[in-house]
């Protein structure tokens, strides 16, 4: 058994080089994207070039998808690396590039050959770099309860009729396609899910209300409607056949235990920059200028912020290693995305109260109001705190060989 948490010369270098460029080109312009509620086409298209050169999958598409660029960063690993100094720099900037984005997996997962080419390819094609696509499986009244979705769907002919209301879905109204999962009847659970690849212009597929978020304002979040819309039967992800028992539908929601780790790191970014925030922040008010007792509580406290970021970041690389090397991982996915979370809110929170009134002010150079307002969605989105931690315990429950 190896255990080895040493970053190889290419991951240390990209690390460093994404770094940088979150520190001096993405940094200074994160709140000016946060107030215009979008981050403008011209970067994101240099931006995803860039990425592309640099063959980093996380910074080409988010939770990416292009050929041979997760190897070349290192995998699952070399991904949630390449987040975690991305949201450094701003978090929904990840959630903006260009790329299938949420979508990929589930095509991943259950496409046949012919549409991994078709719903792929398109972000291939270097001259219509701004493409995206997106996920579209919450509902009102089915966020967690995933298994009670209502949308539903109905074979006529040689297309699948499909009626119903998707709600939160990430870039879901500039998105060149979205996975929507229906159900031929509620009252199957989850045996009745089908997953269809819906594509931007298709009859009777609008886009509702965008919403107003209270952070990560600069990603689109977008209401899906669907009336009477008529979807090829090519576009049932991984066709009939897939569905004939309940794992085309369980493969595409597998794949979430490679991206919780990633959305885990997502959120350790955010805290880290809001720890060094704070921690600079003591060592230039505090150290000559303040009574001792002062220095070493607030240095006790950064120090616990510290070691829960580096603790929630270990368990991330762990769980997406694992991922790397086909181990089942659903456990420590969850523990990931639960831990990474928490340690990362808490960190916002730590940062502020050390601050004290300067920590709460909007200020061009002063981030932290705004690393607060971003960082409380990854305790919500792909499974709330709660629903991780009901994963976990059920899992310890029942393998009690299992830590
Ligand atoms: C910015 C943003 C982006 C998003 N992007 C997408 C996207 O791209 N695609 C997509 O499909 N969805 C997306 N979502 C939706 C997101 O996945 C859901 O909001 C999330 O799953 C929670 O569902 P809900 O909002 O309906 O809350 P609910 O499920 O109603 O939960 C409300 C509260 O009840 C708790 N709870 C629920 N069930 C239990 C239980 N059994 N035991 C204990 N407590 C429980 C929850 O933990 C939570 O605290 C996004 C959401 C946001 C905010």
């Amino acid at each position: 058994m190896t255990i080895e948490f040493t970053l190889t010369k290419r991951q240390l270098e990209m690390k460093g080089a994404i770094h940088g460029v979150a520190e001096n080109v993405i940094r200074p312009q994160s709140l000016a994207w946060d107030r215009a509620g979008a981050v403008p086409d011209e970067f994101l298209r240099n931006f995803a070039r860039m990425a592309s050169a640099m063959g980093s999958s996380a910074m080409r598409s988010g939770l990416g998808e292009e050929k041979g660029s997760a190897e070349k960063m290192g995998g699952n690993v070399g991904t949630l690396i390449a987040s975690e100094e991305i949201s450094f720099g701003d978090a929904a900037l990840l959630l903006c590039l260009p790329g299938p984005g949420l979508g990929g997996p589930p095509v991943r997962a259950t496409g046949t050959a012919e549409q991994k080419e078709r719903f792929f390819g398109i972000f291939q094609d270097v001259d219509a770099i701004l493409r995206w696509g997106a996920y579209g499986l919450t509902e009102p009244g089915a966020g967690s309860d995933v298994a009670g979705i209502r949308t539903s769907c109905r074979k006529e002919g040689k297309h699948w009729v499909l009626n119903g209301r998707k709600c939160y879905i990430t870039n879901g109204a500039r998105a060149a396609w979205t996975v929507i999962f229906a159900t031929i009847d509620p009252g199957l659970g989850r045996a009745g899910h089908r997953a269809f690849v819906v594509e931007k212009g298709t009859p009777g597929f609008a886009v509702g209300r965008i919403e107003e978020k209270m952070g990560l304002r600069a990603s689109e979040t977008a209401e899906l409607v669907l009336e009477d819309c008529r979807v090829p039967e090519e576009n049932l992800l991984g066709g009939e056949e897939a569905y004939v028992t309940k794992e085309g539908f369980m493969t595409a929601m597998k794949t979430f235990d490679n991206t919780r780790p990633i959305v885990a790191t997502m959120a350790i970014g955010i805290g880290r920059a809001a720890y060094e925030y704070a921690r600079a922040f003591v060592k230039e008010n505090y150290v000559l200028s303040r009574p001792i007792p002062r220095y070493a509580a607030l240095a006790e406290r950064l120090a616990r912020t510290g070691r829960n970021l580096h603790a929630a970041r270990m368990m991330s690389w762990r769980a997406a290693e694992m991922a790397d090397r086909g181990i089942p991982n659903a456990k420590e996915a969850s523990m990931s995305k639960a831990m990474g979370g928490q340690a990362a809110i808490r960190a916002c929170i730590e940062a502020i109260e050390i601050c004290g009134a300067e920590g709460s002010i909007a200020k061009d150079h002063q981030l932290l109001e705004k690393w607060f307002r971003d960082i409380k969605v990854y305790d919500i989105f792909e499974g709330t705190g709660q629903i991780q931690r009901i994963v976990i315990s059920k899992r310890l429950m029942t393998d009690l060989k299992s830590f």
